[in-house]
């Protein structure tokens, strides 16, 4: 039987780059993915690293997100040396566009919203917006700048870390499913792969919208998929500096010229298919922002599945079951968040103390309300 000290279920930028920290602080790390690593969320997503709130609910998020920004250029850097390859990190800002005839306000709002949070922004006329952006359509309102946001190439970052993984010793095993936990009584024992056992003293479920299909961990990583639809324009003549936020699309420029465009999310289970009405949707935001885009060349149309949760916050951390840990529930942000979850799980492992606030992404908190409402109910 094979035996290491951490054992992770999935390689994608969550499972991959929790290896890799391991490893580095001299573990026998195995990473198992039941395909080639890295070829879910984490090779369909759009790559913004920004803090700041999309709703309300996103808010109990954001010091984490914070810390997980300032972890990313060291991050990067770190990976780009070991791996000897580009993340292609974009250190450019973000700009929200304002469109509203209340412009005046909802600016204002969103800048106390910001500054409250201790979150950079800058309000922006429409001239100003126009100058930093020239090819955004013209009658906006006003714009919010976010200096301190940025953008990685997700498909390159996540190549960058499995091969720094596999540099720092980790043995990566494609093309093996994990089907459960290895549980005795309260103890994880390490994992079940579609073909053996394997026994390790950390075992780090670390399998995106996929965590709840492995037996044993279901409980305490309730997710689901969340499916997101992205498109990838070229076009010569668009000139696009920094990620744009529109009322309905973001635009996300590359380092290689091409533009992302995206992205739908749609509670469909696992399917995966592009649909008409979802590349329409993006195709006219994206144009409706950027009118030049309309002479795009339409390069990639693509589909990935988000994991969220029942409270769409991450679920990090301990379990009840001595030895298991999780890792997921990153839904719309794991690209940002993967340096902070790392570093919280290596912490975990190896100092079973953390350095923040995590009280809140427990996975035992599901487990918490189950016996509150059953209680209830009686
Ligand atoms: C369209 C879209 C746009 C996004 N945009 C952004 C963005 O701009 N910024 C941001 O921060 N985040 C964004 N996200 C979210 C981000 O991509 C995800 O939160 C993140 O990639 C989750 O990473 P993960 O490693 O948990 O999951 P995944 O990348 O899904 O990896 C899970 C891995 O587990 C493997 N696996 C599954 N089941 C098993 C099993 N039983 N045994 C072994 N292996 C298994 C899979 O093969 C896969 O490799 C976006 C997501 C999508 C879909």
């Amino acid at each position: 039987m094979k035996t290491f000290d951490a054992a992770i279920a999935g390689g994608g930028l969550i499972g991959s780059s929790i290896a890799l920290e391991l490893a580095r602080a001299g573990l026998h790390v195995a990473l198992f993915d039941k395909q080639e690593p890295g070829l879910e969320a984490s090779w369909a997503s759009a790559g913004i690293l920004s803090p700041a709130p999309e709703s309300p609910a996103m808010i109990g998020m954001v010091p984490l997100g914070k810390a997980s920004m300032a972890l990313y250029p060291e991050f990067v850097q770190m990976v780009e040396e070991i791996s000897g390859q580009s993340a292609g990190y974009r250190a450019k800002g973000t700009l929200e566009v304002v469109t509203s005839r209340h412009a005046r306000e909802e600016l204002s709002t969103i800048i106390a919203l910001h500054h409250g949070l201790g979150l950079r922004a800058e309000p922006l006329s429409a001239e100003d917006a126009c100058q930093l952006e020239p090819s955004l359509r013209e009658d906006i309102e006003a714009a919010v700048l976010r200096p301190a946001e940025a953008s990685v190439d997700n498909r390159l970052l996540t190549r960058t870390i499995v091969e720094s993984a596999r540099k720092s010793g980790v043995e990566v095993f494609a093309n093996q499913r994990v089907e459960q936990i290895w549980r005795e009584g309260d103890i994880c024992e390490g994992l079940i792969t579609s073909t053996e056992k394997v026994s390790a003293k950390h075992t780090v479920i670390a399998a995106g919208c996929f965590s709840a299909q492995i037996q044993g961990a279901e409980r305490y990583a309730p997710v689901v998929p969340a499916r997101g639809q992205m498109i990838s324009l070229r076009c010569a003549s668009a000139r696009i500096e920094r990620v744009l936020w529109g009322d309905e699309i973001y635009l996300v420029p590359r380092n290689d010229g091409r533009v992302l465009a995206g992205a739908t999310v749609e509670y469909a289970g696992f399917d995966k298919t592009l649909t008409a009405g979802g590349q329409r949707k993006l195709l006219n935001a994206a144009i409706d922002l950027v009118p030049e885009l309309e002479k795009a060349q339409l390069e990639e149309a693509w589909v990935g599945l988000r994991p969220d949760s029942p409270d769409h916050l991450p679920i990090l951390g301990p379990t009840d079951l001595q030895g298991l840990i999780i890792a997921t529930g990153h839904f719309r942000s794991g690209v940002l968040l993967t340096p902070i979850t790392a570093r919280l799980i290596r912490e975990w492992i190896t100092l079973e103390n953390v350095s923040e606030q995590w009280d809140r992404f427990s996975p035992m908190r599901f487990e918490a309300a189950r016996k509150q409402t059953h209680a209830t109910a009686n």
